[in-house]
């Protein structure tokens, strides 16, 4: 499996996987057409599309490419008159591929209600469009609280190794917002100089590693005593501790 992170819009991710042995071409998320269509050049093809969700930052180069190159649509079956020129449906738990590489749909609702990851467990790759970043979580614009904490637990049950590719760059604002209230993480400092140096390269945050999301992404660790001591929340469950997270970060 070879992923090529494909820089779009503002700050979004797309990115193509070319498998080599039977030479599939495809595509998570494809925010735009142009830089999609140049990197889709070296290979002459596309064969597939996948969505993570229905957001226009995520869907917009669905129809030109599909057009361009006869691809066919994957995406969830709850956004079917929601995703530009949707061919498959997809159910949660559904074990799918792209060519020789097997994939697991993972329905995890919060940021949009038909949100999903598509979990590539031979290959220990995970994409998370808009719901784990790098340090960060997605906002809840269609969900509950609830919705996106649980969905978060689902990928935070995923092997440790699972590399994460997320749908925007915002490595350095989450980044931020985490040492604010978890200032005296150790393993978060040192994420601090590997992120400031990648953005001084103009380098990707990305992949990132869940071992490492676990002990640094704030998001992550509600279960933490001195999260919650920031918080002032020391005797509350996680759930709420995520919800007062979410609501700071909303207007951080
Ligand atoms: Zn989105
Ligand atoms: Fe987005």
């Amino acid at each position: 499996m070879q992923i090529k992170v494909i820089p779009c819009l503002n700050d979004n991710y797309s990115y193509l996987i070319f498998e080599k042995e039977t030479n599939t071409v495809s595509i998570i998320d494809p925010a735009e057409y142009i830089p999609c269509e140049q990197e889709l050049a070296k290979y002459g093809k596309l064969d597939f599309i996948l969505n993570t969700h229905h957001h226009f930052d995520h869907v917009d180069g669905n129809l030109k490419l599909k057009k361009k190159f006869d691809a066919k649509i994957l995406g969830f079956h709850l956004d079917k008159k929601r995703i530009p020129g949707i061919d498959i449906l997809l159910e949660d738990n559904q074990e799918t591929s792209i060519g020789n590489l097997k994939f697991k749909v993972i329905f995890i609702p919060g940021h949009t209600s038909g949100h999903v990851a598509f979990y590539f467990k031979k290959e220990n790759v995970v994409f998370t469009g808009d719901t784990l970043f790098s340090l960060g979580c997605g906002r809840v614009f269609e969900g509950t609280h609830k919705d996106m904490f649980s969905s978060l637990n689902k990928l935070k049950r995923l092997p440790l190794e699972t590399k994460i590719y997320c749908g925007h760059e915002y490595t350095k604002k989450n980044l931020d917002f985490c040492l604010k209230y978890d200032p005296s993480n150790l393993d978060l400092q040192k994420k601090a100089k590997s992120v400031i140096s990648n953005n001084a390269k103009k380098s990707p945050n990305i992949p990132t590693v869940l071992e490492e999301e676990l002990k640094t992404n704030i998001f992550l660790r509600c279960c933490d005593f001195k999260v919650k001591e920031a918080l002032n929340l020391q005797h509350s469950p996680e759930e709420e501790i995520f919800t007062k997270l979410r609501d700071l970060k909303d207007a951080f």
